[in-house]
């Protein structure tokens, strides 16, 4: 069977480079014999993968030398736990934006932790925009601000990140990470599953500044203080040995084609051909606010759950997939992940004109 536009939120596409030379090394990786999934991760093999999969990381996002990078399991989702029990050093206070389901998870988990205090949210419109943040409501002893750069299910995105003077400002970057140019100075803190964009599931990237490790609240699990995995160089136990490979591939095939900033305008171009198709569609509509639009998940409507259906039948059967809402929201939504090649968001932006004119 042909391959398919897979325009999943993840797991996602994977460039289709990287998956043949995994295909090509799954039996023998480099001579060795044997396959990375079979290797010891303490061998001179799997230590060379990791070291270049952090050197490529590190010259991609121009990650300065106080920070590490730690390559961790549990999802993004095992950081809404991490980053209260690592961070709440000092106050036991941070700040969060409340942008929909992804951030509201993460603020329920540091309520466990501390206090969680919202200082701006979405949520009176469906989280269809980035809510305006007022500085004076920032607390300025808060031990972190939270943000979701990318919001993967409501297709939002941060144009502008807040300025939190000396809290730390922490980003759930899952959907987005390596997808546009971001200062990293300007963080204390990125994590990112790796599904969305970096690279399969089962990776978890995390980027820290080396002066918020070290301080986790005194009941934090081993597994869970950002100091064990940072002492270790992220193996501690048996890392995601073969996520880390391929994520490994994916970093590299990024600063093949030229970079964060080549992928973004690549990504930019891609996302302006769909959101134009959307915009000139009668049938179809993209429900975010204009100056909000991600760049990566982009959701649309119809009048209707029939022609929801239609849509969805139809555009499978032209090998377009996955493009059904997130179950909390209906419609249709089309990730556009870096792995996406311009020409699957051409067709897409042709089958949604087509599928019009056959329907109106
Ligand atoms: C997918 C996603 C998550 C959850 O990721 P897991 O790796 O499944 O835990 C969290 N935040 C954002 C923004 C996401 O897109």
């Amino acid at each position: 069977m042909a391959r398919v536009y897979n325009f999943s939120a993840g797991p996602a596409m994977l460039p289709e480079e990287v998956l043949k030379t995994a295909a090509a090394e799954m039996l023998d990786y480099k001579g060795c014999g044997m396959s990375v999934m079979e290797m010891s991760h303490r061998g001179k093999q799997f230590e060379g993968i990791l070291a270049e999969a952090k050197a490529s990381l590190k010259r991609l996002l121009n990650i300065p030398e106080d920070y590490s990078i730690l390559f961790l399991q549990g999802g993004a989702s095992m950081q809404f736990a991490m980053v209260p029990l690592n961070l709440f050093g000092k106050t036991k206070k941070a700040d969060f934006v409340d942008t929909g389901t992804w951030s509201l998870k993460a603020i329920k988990e540091a309520k466990k932790y501390g206090a969680a205090n919202v200082v701006a949210s979405s949520s009176d419109k469906k989280y269809s925009y980035i809510p305006k943040l007022d500085a004076a409501k920032f607390s300025p002893d808060a031990d972190f601000f939270h943000i979701t750069t990318n919001n993967t299910i409501e297709g939002t995105r941060f144009a502008k990140l807040p300025e939190t003077g000396n809290v730390p400002l922490v980003a759930d970057m899952s959907s987005n990470f390596l997808s546009e140019v971001y200062d990293v100075k300007k963080f204390g803190l990125i994590y990112a599953g790796a599904q969305k964009n970096a690279g399969p599931a089962g990776a978890t990237v995390v980027i820290v500044r080396n002066d918020l490790v070290g301080h986790a609240l005194d009941i934090t699990p081993t597994m869970l203080d950002y100091k064990t995995a940072a002492e270790n160089d992220s193996m501690y136990n048996t890392p995601p040995c073969y996520s880390i490979y391929i994520c490994k591939m994916v970093f590299e095939w990024v600063e093949k084609l030229g970079g964060i900033a080549a992928m973004q305008k690549r990504n930019e171009d891609k996302a302006k051909i769909l959101y134009d198709a959307l915009d000139n569609s009668k049938l179809f509509k993209a429900v975010v606010a204009k100056e909000d639009r991600s760049l990566m998940n982009v959701p649309f409507v119809s009048p209707s759950e029939e022609i929801d259906k239609k849509f969805l039948a139809e555009a499978a059967k032209e090998g377009l997939v996955q493009l059904a809402g997130h179950r909390s929201v209906g419609g249709m939504r089309a990730s556009i992940y870096n792995a996406m090649p311009v020409d699957g968001v051409k067709k897409l932006a042709a089958f949604i004109g087509k599928f019009e004119k056959e329907n109106s």
